[in-house]
Parts: structure tokens; sequence; C-alpha cells
């Protein structure tokens, strides 16, 4: 998740051993009894454990966290999107009630950035009932916080069959990295594929979770690109084409969107993108589940194609500094920085830098919306 760190690209082992974490523990005691787990099962376990979880129990976001997100790093990013979710609700036809739905809010500071631009439309503010979609009560605990002055009324849902259809705009930012995925391996003979599971290796107090393949040989996995080589990684998102499936039901029945902003490829291809962060570096995937950000890049070619099968509009992905770019970021970073202190216009104007320049945010984070049949094209999205 989130903007690259320096330090040691994905998957490398980290510098220091660690002492296995709880929740190392009782993986490897399940894995013992019951064999090895999925890398999905592991990454569900590693973020969401209702015990050792990461989003449960750690304190993930900002310079003193692991991580931080687009939201985080500059408030323009949120007013730049509640502008967008402006003019996406009067190309819906401005309807008198509507949803406005967050998939994994994480701290809230995206919502209270968009609510507090939505207080240029009242008529937009009015009609809005705002859902947050959150798995983590201590996440939801501190959105609660920041939700309660805003002086607009919000409903937490654990899932999104929970909130009442209606005409909705969806925004989901860093949200489906932290999906579940399935890797699968390709074998040296007859391109068959094993998938990666998560096993123990060692004996005793020295158990540790590690790597290993499949007996199982499966065929050439959905959505795989032709000309895979002998040693290639292919992953797949089930739980990702589920939710595009659940909203593309939405915004058939009713009229809406979905933004989706997300680190990600463009086009399904090879690769094993699972990786971890833990204090802003890069850490081994295995090495302290419940205590690091577990993630993977999002497949945005995957998403795309599970909504053009729904028959719903399907914009880009396009790169996240071109949409920040075509949202107007430098008129808006010029507005704010005729008012702000030299000390505060220089922050501004380094949090654009690191959204939009593409060795930061800019290329590795793209942009994708899904809209309900025959609204018009979304703007950011070019053409
Ligand atoms: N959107 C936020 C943070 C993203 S972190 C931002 O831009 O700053 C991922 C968020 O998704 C966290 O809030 C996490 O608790 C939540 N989450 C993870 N899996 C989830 C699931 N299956 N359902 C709902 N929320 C989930």
């Amino acid at each position: 998740m989130t903007t690259p760190p320096s330090g040691s690209p994905t998957g490398q082992q980290p510098e220091a051993a660690h002492a296995p974490t709880p929740l190392e523990e009782r993986l490897i005691r399940l894995i013992e009894d019951h064999g090895p787990i999925r890398i999905g099962d592991y990454i569900a376990d590693a973020l969401g454990h209702p015990q050792y979880g990461y989003y449960i129990s750690a304190a993930p976001f900002g310079a003193d966290g692991d991580f931080t997100t687009a939201p985080e790093i500059s408030q323009i990013f949120g007013e730049l999107i509640g502008a967008w979710l402006i003019h996406s609700w009067e190309e819906m036809g401005s309807p008198s009630l509507f949803n406005l739905i967050e998939l994994g809010p994480g701290r809230g500071v995206l919502m209270q950035d968009i609510l507090r631009t939505a207080k240029i439309k009242p008529a937009f503010l009015k009609a809005m009932r705002v859902y947050m979609v959150e798995t983590s009560g201590r996440l939801r605990y501190e959105q609660q916080r920041r939700m309660q002055d805003l002086g607009v009324p919000v409903t937490w849902a654990s899932d999104l069959y929970d909130i009442p259809a209606a005409p909705s705009l969806f925004v989901a930012n860093e949200f489906f990295d932290c999906l579940p995925i399935r890797q699968f391996v390709r074998e040296k003979q007859e391109g068959k594929w094993r998938e990666r599971l998560v096993g123990f290796n060692g004996q005793n107090g020295e158990r540790r979770l590690c790597f290993l393949l499949s007996d199982e040989i499966y065929d050439t996995p959905e959505g795989a690109p032709q000309g895979s080589k002998p040693g290639d990684f292919f992953e797949t998102c089930d739980a990702g084409r589920e939710i595009v499936h659940a909203l593309a039901s939405r915004l058939k029945e009713y009229k809406g969107r979905a933004l989706i902003i997300d680190y990600g490829h463009g086009r399904s291809g090879f690769g094993d993108t699972l990786q971890a962060l833990r204090q802003h570096r890069y850490w081994h995937p295995l090495a302290t589940p419940g205590e690091a950000d577990v993630t993977a890049h999002v497949d945005f070619g995957a998403l795309a194609r599970a909504g053009r099968k729904e028959d719903i509009l399907v914009h880009g992905p396009v790169l996240q500094g071109a949409f920040l770019a075509r949202l107007g970021i430098e008129f808006r970073l010029q507005r704010l920085c005729e008012k702000a202190s030299a000390k505060k216009a220089k922050t501004l104007r380094a949090g654009v830098h690191r959204l939009i320049h593409p060795d930061e945010m800019g290329a590795l984070f793209k942009a994708m919306c899904l809209s309900s049949p025959g609204l018009a094209a979304p703007a950011g999205f070019g053409g």
C-alpha cells in the first residue's frame, strides 16, 4: 500500500531476524493441524484477524505509522475528489437523495475533506446519506471522532450489502490493494501452474512461516495473458472482482459512479507483487504478521474486465498524476498558496509533488471509474 518508500524492493528479507509474532505462532499451529493456507487467507488474517490483525490492533497511518496515503499527504486530494463527486451528482440529475459510500476509509481524512468541499453545494450536502464501509473497530472509532463535528450524519457498515440501494457515489482509495489475492506459479512442464501457499519450516521453537507450492496442479488461471514462462507468477483477486460485481449491480439498478484509486498495474501481467510495509520500509510479507501492512498491486485490467462483463461503463485506469492534473490540482495549489504562509505553501507544494510526480505516486497509482450505463464520461479521464 501507499507511496513507494525508500529501501529494499518488494519481497526481500528484512535485515534483522524477528521473534515470531503471536499471530505467526497461531498460524503455524493452524497449518500444523490443517495444512498450508492460501496467500489470501494469510493476508486476511494478517490485516483483519479479530484480535491480532494489523488494521485491528495497530495504528498504521501517518508519519509515526507504517505508511501514509494520498489524503493524509495533502488536503487537495480530498478537495478535488469532493468536486469530482459534486460534478458526478449533477450528471446523475442531482437526485434529492443519494448514498455517498466510502469503502475502507482509514482514518476518515478523505471523507472529512470531501464533506468540507461539499459545503460549496448545499443541495448536494443535503441530498447525501453518508456510509462508511469499515471492518476495523479501531479505525471506525477514529473515523467517528473525525466525523462528529461535521454536522453530517454518517452510518457505518461492515459490508456493502448492508447499505440500502439508492442512487450512489462510491469512493475507494487504497481499498482494493488490501483484499486477499491468490498467487500461481508456472511450472516447468506443460504450462501447468501450482498455487503459492503459506506453510512453515523449522522445528520446535524455531518454526517460521515460509512460502511453498501446492501439490495440486492448475490450468492457466483465468485472465492470465498469453506467453507465460516457467517461474512466472500470476495473481488473481476474487474479492476485488466480487466487489466490482456488487458495485455493478447497484449501478445498473440506480444511477451512480464508483471512483477507484489505488496502486497497481493497468493490464494483467506476470509478477509477484505481494509486499509489506513497516515503518515506511519494505518488509518481508511473512516476517511479522499483524505488525506490518501486507498488500498487493491492484490488477486494474481484471477489475475493468469484470466491470465490462456486467455491462456497466468503465473509464480508465489513468495515471493518478494525469487524473489530478485534469481535475485542476495546480490551480487549486496556487489558490491555496496565495493565502498561505511561506512554510505552509512549501508543505502544500511538496504534497502535490508527491501525489502527481511519476517517480512518486503519480504513475504507480491509477484511477478508474465505473458508471451506470448512459452516464456521460466522468471528469478527469480524458477524451
Ligand atoms: N482509504 C484510506 C485508507 C485505506 S487503508 C485512505 O485513503 O487513507 C484500507 C482501509 O480499508 C482500512 O480502513 C481498513 O480497515 C479497511 N478494510 C480493509 N479490508 C476491508 C474490508 N474487507 N471491508 C471493509 N473495510 C476494509
